[in-house]
């Protein structure tokens, strides 16, 4: 099975409390299985600064969906958390869930890439996920610590709330 990668944002509506729920989610998908979750993050707004700071965490699964029916499954999650798309890029959300990497994959498909086309970037993507992932090589051969050593936190600040009591393993 492969693993795969979430990132997980909120920035509306109780956070913390949005990010909870969606591990909750995540750890009850079909033909899955959640592996390993990373600290709660907070982190600047990418887009409009007028927005209130995120919350950000990666999530760990095995999955046996396919990447499309997972990015299905996900934006199913989003849904039911109240999402808005709107027109404004980067715009205030109640649950973003990306996905960063499927196994060694790369997708190029209209309403999916993947790698996440930003994750190598992202100060809220890259510290999180070398908790869960210090040794990962992305598919194009790059390791995540020379990622990491390229990425300024960009104002990350890890907290101290748990976001599941458990994970199982
Ligand atoms: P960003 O992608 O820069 O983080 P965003 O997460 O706010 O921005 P969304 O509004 O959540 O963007 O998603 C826009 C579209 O991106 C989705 O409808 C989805 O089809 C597409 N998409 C492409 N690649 C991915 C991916 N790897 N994970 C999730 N969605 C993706
Ligand atoms: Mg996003
Ligand atoms: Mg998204």
């Amino acid at each position: 099975m492969p693993q795969v990668y979430i990132g997980l944002g909120s920035n509306l509506a109780q956070p913390l409390a949005q990010l909870r729920d969606a591990c909750q989610a995540l750890a009850r998908l079909p033909d899955s299985q959640l592996l390993a979750l990373s600290s709660a993050y907070a982190s600047d707004p990418l887009g409009p600064p007028d927005q209130p700071r995120y919350l950000n965490a990666v999530a760990g699964l095995h999955t046996q969906l396919a990447p499309l029916a997972l990015l299905d499954a996900l934006q199913g999650i989003e849904q039911a958390h109240g999402r808005q798309r709107k027109a404004e890029r980067w715009g205030p959300r109640t649950l973003d869930l990306d996905i960063l990497l499927y196994g060694e994959q790369r997708i190029d498909l209209p309403r999916l890439q993947v790698p996440h086309y930003h994750m190598h970037a992202r100060a809220f993507v890259l510290y999180p996920l070398a908790e869960i992932a210090g040794e990962l090589i992305l598919p194009d051969g790059r390791r995540l610590t020379e990622l990491l050593a390229q990425c300024p936190y960009q104002g990350l600040e890890r907290l101290e709330e748990r976001l599941l009591d458990e994970v199982t393993a």
